[in-house]
C-alpha cells in the first residue's frame, strides 16, 4: 500500500510517501523536510503563531513535491495520514485539515496519527522489528521510555518529572550564547570540550524507577556559567561537555532500570530502540549501545534524518494502522496534547 505522510506539529513541514508491502516490509518513496529553522532563528525559539502560518504558506507545495518525487498520483494512494497531535495547535490544525481535504476529495481513507506513535514506530520502517520492544523517546518536547507492545499498545515506563532531554539541550544552548536550535550547537562544541572540568549532578542516578529529571542540571550548568567572567569560547566547550556527560551518565542508568521493567512486565524486548530527535547526538547513540549491550538486547536506531520530525515516519504509522483496518473519520480533532499510553499517569505536575 501507498501512504502519503503529512507532519506540521512543530517547526518541520514535512510530507512523504511510504509503501508498505503485504510482509510489513517499508520503502520510503519520498521524504520531503522544509525546516523553518531560519523562520524562528532570531526568536531563539519557535514561535508558534510564525510555524503555524508557514505551514500554511509551505505544505500545499511541500505535499506537491512529496507526491511527484514518488510518481505517484492522489488516486494511487491508499490512505493519507496526518499527525493530529501532540504539537503546536496551529500547525496541527493545518496539518490533519490539508489531510482531510485530501481525504475527501479523493475519497482515501484518513488516519490520524500521534505524532510520539510515529516515533515509536519508525524502527519498524528501517529495520525488521517484532513487538515488543523498549522505546527511548526523547525529543525536543518528551523523554520517554516505552514498553511497544503493538500497534496502538504502549506501556510507558518512565518519563521526566520536569524538562525533556531536547528541551534541556536547547535551553543550555540558550545560556551558552549558541543559536538556535541548540541540540546540535552543544554536540559540536561539547566535541573540542572537558568533560571533568566541572562537576555536574547526575540527575536521579540509582532510583528504582525509571524517570529523568533535566531541570536541576540546566540550573547546574547555569550556575557554573555566571562564576565565569568573560565566557570564553573553551569555556562555553568544557560546559557543554560537562553538561552532555552527565545526561549521558544519567540517562544510561535511567535506561538500565527502564529494561529491568520491561523484563519484570514484558519478558525479554526484541530491541532496545531510540527515537525522536535527541537521538541524532552521536555521544547518546554510542552511551545507548553500551546501555544494549549489557542488557543483552540489540540497539535499534532509525538514521538521524528519521529520529527528527519528518512526514515518512507519520506514513508509516498511517500504514501500520490501515493494515489493521484502523482509520479515521472525518471527525477526528486536532490535540494539543495526546498521551501515548491512554493508560498513563503523568508525574506530579507533570502533564504530558
Ligand atoms: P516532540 O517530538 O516531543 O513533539 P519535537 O518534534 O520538537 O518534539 P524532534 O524534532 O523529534 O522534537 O527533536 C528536536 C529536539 O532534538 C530538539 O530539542 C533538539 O535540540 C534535539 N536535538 C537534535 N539534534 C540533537 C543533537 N545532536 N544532540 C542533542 N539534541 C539534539
Ligand atoms: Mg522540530
Ligand atoms: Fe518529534
Amino acid at each position: 500500500m501507498l501512504v502519503l505522510g503529512i507532519e506540521t506539529t512543530c517547526d518541520e513541514t514535512a510530507a512523504a510517501v511510504i509503501e508498505r508491502a503485504a510482509d510489513g516490509s517499508g520503502t520510503i518513496r519520498s521524504n520531503i523536510v522544509r525546516s523553518q529553522v531560519d523562520e524562528h532563528a532570531r526568536f531563539g525559539g519557535v514561535v508558534p503563531e510564525i510555524a503555524a502560518r508557514a505551514h500554511v504558506d509551505l505544505l500545499d507545495g511541500i505535499i506537491e513535491r512529496a507526491m511527484k518525487e514518488a510518481g505517484v498520483g492522489f488516486a494511487e494512494l491508499s490512505g493519507v495520514a496526518a499527525a493530529a497531535g501532540p504539537g503546536l495547535i496551529g500547525g496541527v490544525i493545518v496539518g490533519l485539515t490539508t489531510a482531510k481535504a485530501i481525504a475527501m476529495v479523493h475519497g482515501t481513507p484518513l488516519v490520524a496519527v500521534n505524532h510520539l506513535e510515529a516515533h515509536a514506530l519508525t524502527p519498524r520502517l528501517t529495520d525488521r522489528l517484532d513487538f515488543p520492544y523498549c522505546l527511548f523517546l526523547a525529543s525536543g518536547g518528551h523523554t520517554q521510555i516505552v514498553a511497544v507492545v503493538g500497534v496502538g499498545q504502549y506501556v510507558r515506563l518512565g518519563t521526566t518529572v520536569d524538562d525533556a532531554i531536547g528541551e534541556a539541550f536547547d535551553k543550555v544552548a540558550k545560556m551558552l550564547g549558541l543559536p538556535y536550535p541548540g541540540g546540535p550547537q552543544v554536540e559540536r562544541a561539547a566535541g573540542n570540550g572537558d568533560a571533568a572540568r566541572f562537576a555536574l549532578p547526575r540527575p536521579m542516578l540509582g532510583r528504582a524507577d525509571a524517570n529523568f529529571s533535566l531541570s536541576g542540571l540546566k540550573t547546574a550548568v547555569r550556575n557554573e556559567a555566571s562564576r565565569i567572567v568573560p565566557l570564553e569560547p573553551q569555556d562555553i566547550s568544557d560546559l557543554c561537555a560537562s553538561f552532555q556527560a552527565a545526561v549521558l551518565e544519567s540517562t544510561a542508568d535511567r535506561l538500565s532500570v527502564g529494561l529491568k521493567l520491561f523484563r519484570e512486565q514484558f519478558g525479554a524486548p526484541h530491541a532496545l530502540v531510540a527515537a525522536g530527535g535527541v537521538a541524532a547526538n552521536q555521544a547518546i547513540r554510542s552511551a545507548l549501545q553500551d546501555v544494549a549491550d549489557k542488557a543483552q538486547t540489540q540497539l535499534i536506531m532509525p538514521p538521524p534524518a528519521l529520529c527528527t520530525d519528518n512526514g515518512a515516519m507519520i506514513a508509516w504509522a498511517g500504514a501500520e494502522r490501515l493494515a489493521l483496518g484502523l482509520t479515521d473519520t472525518m471527525e477526528a480533532q486536532p490535540r494539543a496534547r495526546w498521551l501515548l499510553d491512554a493508560n498513563a499517569t503523568a508525574p506530579a505536575g507533570y502533564s504530558n
